[in-house]
Parts: C-alpha cells; structure tokens; sequence
C-alpha cells in the first residue's frame, strides 16, 4: 500500500454491535468512501456504549491513524445510553458545552411537531465537547462534531463524531466531513482513479450480484451503491491504477448495457431524448396521475422541443374518453387504471399529435383510491409505435404518492428508453 496516503481509523460505537444484534455495516460504508478520497484505512475498530472503553479506543486510533482522521460513528442520540460526546470529552480534557445553534434548531424542530418546550433527554444533543465544529445533519436531529486534535495533547490530526443511524451517516459524510476533507490543510489527498455509472430499473441488490463476480477477478475494485428514486448510482473506485479501472469498467459495461444510461450528471430523461434524437423519432404523452410530471422531466433537458411534441394531463374520464378516445366500454370494463386504457390513452395522444411514439401513464398514487384489485401503488402504462407495436404493462411501486409518482415517470422513461434500444438494434 502506498505510504503517501493519509490514514484513517474508524471507531463504530453501541452495544448491539457487540450482542450480534446488529451488523456493522458503517465501518464498510466509510471505508469505501475513505479509499475513494485518497485515505489508507488502517483499522475498523468495535466498542460497547462503555466509556472506559472509548477511551481506549479512542487512544489506540489516533496512535495508528497517525496524524490523519479518525471517524466515530454511533452513541450520540439523546437517551443516557449514548455516551459517546461525554467520552470523547472526558478523553480530550474538555468539558461538555451547550451550543446555542444547535438548542436553537432542536427547539424549532420540536416546537414544529407540536412540543411547548423541547423534552430534556433531546436538550443534551446540544452538548458538544468544547472546540468542536458543527456539522448539521440534514436526515436527522444529532449533529455531527468536527475535533482538531493538534494542541490538545492527543496527537494529531482530525476526529469526527457521526450519529449510528447509518442513513444520517452517510448524509453527513456526503454533504459535511467529505467537502471538508479535501480542503483540510497538510492532508494533501490524491483521490484514487475513479468513474460513476448511472443506471435504471435494477435493484441494488441485483448489481451487486452481477457486479461482485466481476470485481473479484479485477484487484483493487471498490464498487459503491447509492440507490435513489430515479436509479442507482455506481462509483467504481480502483486502487491499483487506472489500468485496473479501465479493464472493470469495459467489462462492467458490457453487462451492465441494458441498465446504464451515463455517467455522473447524467439524467435518464437526457438519455432518452438523446436516443430518440438519434432515430429522429418524436414522442407525445398522456399522463394521468403524474399529472404532468413526466412532461415536465423531458422537458427539463434543454434541447428537449427537437423529440418531444407535448402532453397532456388526462386526470377525468371524460378527457380520456373525449380528448384521447378512449372506449367508455374499456373504462367500464376495466377501470381506468388498466393496461387496455392506458394502451388507448398512448394510441390517443400519438395520433392527435402526430408523433412517432405515444406514451401513457394510469395509477393510483394514494393515499386513498386503493382496491384490494387496485392496491394504492398499481400503476398502468401504455406505449405504442409507428407499426403500432408497443407494450401495455402493468407494475406495483412502493412508497408514498410523491415516491410512487417519481417512480411512475421514471419507469415510463425506461419503457421509452427499451422501445428506441430496440429500434437501434433493429
Ligand atoms: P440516535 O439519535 O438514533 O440515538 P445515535 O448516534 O445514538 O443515534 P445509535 O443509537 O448508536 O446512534 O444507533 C442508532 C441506530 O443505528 C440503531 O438502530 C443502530 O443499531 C444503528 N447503528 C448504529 N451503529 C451502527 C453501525 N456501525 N452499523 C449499522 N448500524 C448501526
Ligand atoms: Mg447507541
């Protein structure tokens, strides 16, 4: 391993990691991430809400990450059980401060959910050891802390304390200690060679399964999974060199084709409309729960006017019917959330707007409108061709109505997507 790289330790705190309730999947997360920055993780280190036991901890991490970082995650929540900002000062021989923005914006957080004044056990997540920076949490209410060590007696380098919740700690790695990182003074990191793949419409847990096959006959792959509502994000990260990273990513794309769409800040609407563009096809929509929304997605790509024709938001019957020419007997047969309304909603909008593609979206967002036949989540859609070919298909999302209107659109970008993949092929 190369000597240059700054080091790191990571300390992962609570007992349940101990009891085996519980996986420690942060110490993972965040040495993955540390490596992609340019860091060598020299240690993972485990202990119990147990302050002895931090101490030690705390001493033996900073000894080995020798003047680089070391990162603490867990035990900062407000119950009496979470010891870990008493510990870390204690440790550092500085006493616990309350911190006026921090109390201020517990108090406004919690006057917002209807309390007069902010419970007791929450008021000790302003306690913060003296010297530390503030970083705010933007998926939860315990802060992270930021530590200089140099000048306190105990080493050198930088301490950061996250919250265990590991959906908190990855916010604050990404959006508060990552920046800072790279501009902290005497680090000089050299991010390691590096490329981000977006994809589509595969879980994360299938890439992972095609992708780890993969990754073990390559050395020095690091493959990072960040899944969101439009897709998953990929950061393929390699350690021993950008040859290494060019031969993964030659293979990764080859399995990866019917899921990849681009690289970092790519959007899939782009994508599509690039495609598209390409064949010299245009498309037409016709939207009925996303009222609009997937208009307002390729719309959102400059350029977009060359592919696409318009939209409309067919939310009543009588518009389906009236405007897009859908059957009142497919509606009183089927429902208006049903593969044969949403086939005619497609028909409908491509033939009034004369377009190479019609596209239709028909669901129940919720929260209510939901049938044991129909839960709340079912979600029709409609996509016919220039041959009148196409597909009528219907899916189940999860979530809330803004999550199952998101995912709607972006499945509807995808059926779009196939339909000019398969054109491309021939
Ligand atoms: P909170 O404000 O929720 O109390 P906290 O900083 O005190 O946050 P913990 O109480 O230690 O964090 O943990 C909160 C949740 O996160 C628990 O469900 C815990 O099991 C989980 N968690 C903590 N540490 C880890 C870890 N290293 N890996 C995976 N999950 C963890
Ligand atoms: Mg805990």
């Amino acid at each position: 391993m190369d000597p240059a790289r700054p080091g790191a330790v990571l300390l992962t705190i609570g007992d349940e990691l101990l009891l085996g309730d519980r996986v420690d999947t942060n110490g993972g997360w965040l040495a993955a991430f540390l490596t992609t920055l340019g860091f060598r993780v020299h240690m993972i280190l485990s202990v119990g809400d147990d302050i002895p036991a931090i101490h030690g901890a705390l001493s033996r991490a900073v000894e080995v990450a020798a003047g680089g970082i070391v990162v603490v995650t867990g035990g900062l929540g407000p119950t009496t059980d979470d010891v870990t900002r008493g510990a870390v000062a204690t440790w550092m021989g500085v006493p616990l401060e309350e911190d006026p923005a921090i109390l201020e914006t517990l108090e406004a957080r919690f006057q917002q959910r209807g309390f007069a004044t902010l419970p007791l056990p929450n008021r000790r997540l302003a306690q913060v050891p003296a010297g530390a920076e503030v970083l705010p949490n933007s998926a939860g209410t315990a802060p992270g802390l930021a530590l200089p060590l140099s000048g306190k007696g105990r080493g050198e380098g930088w301490l950061f304390l996250l919250p265990g919740v590991p959906v908190e700690m990855r916010a604050l790695m990404e959006q508060e200690v990552g920046p800072r990182l790279t501009r902290l003074p005497g680090l000089r990191l050299a991010p390691l060679p590096s490329a981000v793949i977006r994809t589509s419409g595969i879980p994360e847990s299938a890439l992972a399964e095609i992708l780890e096959p993969l990754a073990e006959g390559t050395p020095g792959i690091l493959v990072q999974y960040r899944p969101s509502w439009e897709g998953v994000e990929l950061r393929i990260t390699a350690t021993d060199g950008h040859d290494a990273l060019e031969s993964f990513l030659a293979r990764a794309s080859h399995v990866l084709e019917p899921w990849q769409y681009g690289g970092a800040g790519s959007s899939l609407a782009g994508a599509v409309l690039a495609r598209l563009e390409a064949l010299g096809w245009t498309v037409a929509v016709a939207e009925s729960c996303t009222g609009g929304l997937l208009g307002a997605r390729l719309t959102a790509v400059p350029g977009s006017s060359a592919v696409f024709l318009g939209g409309v938001v067919a939310y009543a019957n009588d518009v389906k019917t009236g405007w897009l020419g859908v059957e009142e007997t497919a509606l009183a047969a089927h429902g208006a959330v049903s593969e044969i309304v949403a086939r005619q909603m497609a028909e409908g909008v491509r033939a009034r707007m004369g377009a190479t593609l019609g596209v239709s979206i028909t669901g129940v967002a919720g929260p209510g409108g939901g049938s044991p036949h129909r839960p709340v989540g079912t979600v029709c859609f409609g996509l016919v061709d220039a041959d009148q070919g196409g597909v009528a298909e219907q899916v189940h999302f999860p979530g809330g109505r803004d999550e199952i209107r998101e995912r709607a659109v972006q499945h509807a970008l995808r059926l779009i997507d196939q339909a000019a993949r398969k054109r491309t092929k021939g």
